[in-house]
């Protein structure tokens, strides 16, 4: 195989939206020993490609997806741990129906230009720390809000530590609701 880029579909919040996340983060690192995410790299994963030939990639720029989407926003409003994985999270107690039906219009729009996604459940989250070493009860917060007016095609790029290791590659804007 040629040149690969390792590419997911997600959104975005703005520094704004962002530096709201990190009080939470500060809690989740203390709990867990976990270490937190760069404010710059904070994101919702909507679909992971994973590794595909650079080739890919203006197709995926160009994705078309069907439907009039108006923009809508989002609670984030419980905050936990994955044991299995160490992840400290923030998500939304019920996910509103539009970015459900976001992201299953993209999944299915990726599955027929011929890409294969990751199959498990939809579990809309922001990871805010990894490798946590112990564990801390769910439970809820006042709401981080996320005004969600596009999402993004983002290049990961492995290393780097201050943020900049996601590259957005393409917006898709989403009408004003
Ligand atoms: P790192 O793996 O370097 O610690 P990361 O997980 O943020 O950091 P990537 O592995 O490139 O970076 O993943 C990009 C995004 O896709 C992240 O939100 C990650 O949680 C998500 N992701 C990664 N692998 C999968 C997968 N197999 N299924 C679903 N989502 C995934
Ligand atoms: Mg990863």
């Amino acid at each position: 195989m040629g040149e690969t880029a390792r590419v997911f579909y997600g959104l975005w919040p703005t520094p704004a939206e962002a530096a709201q996340l990190i009080p939470h983060a500060t809690v989740l690192k203390a709990a867990t020993r976990g270490r937190p995410s760069h404010p710059a790299s904070l994101h919702l994963t909507l679909v992971f490609l994973g590794e595909v030939p650079v080739d890919v990639l203006p197709q995926l720029r160009n994705l078309e997806v069907a439907g009039d989407r108006p923009g809508f926003d989002l609670a984030l409003d419980r905050r936990g741990v994955w044991r299995h994985n160490g992840i400290g999270w923030l998500m939304p107690s019920t996910p509103p129906p539009a970015l459900l039906e976001l992201q299953s219009t993209l999944e299915a729009a990726l599955r027929a230009a011929g890409f294969e996604s990751e199959r498990r459940p939809f579990r809309p989250h922001v990871t805010l720390t990894r490798h946590g070493r112990d564990d801390m009860p769910d439970g809820a917060i006042d709401p981080v809000v996320w005004r969600v007016r596009e999402w993004v095609l983002v290049r990961s790029n492995g290393t780097a530590v201050d943020g900049s290791r996601y590259e957005t590659l393409a917006r898709f804007p989403l009408r004003q609701p």
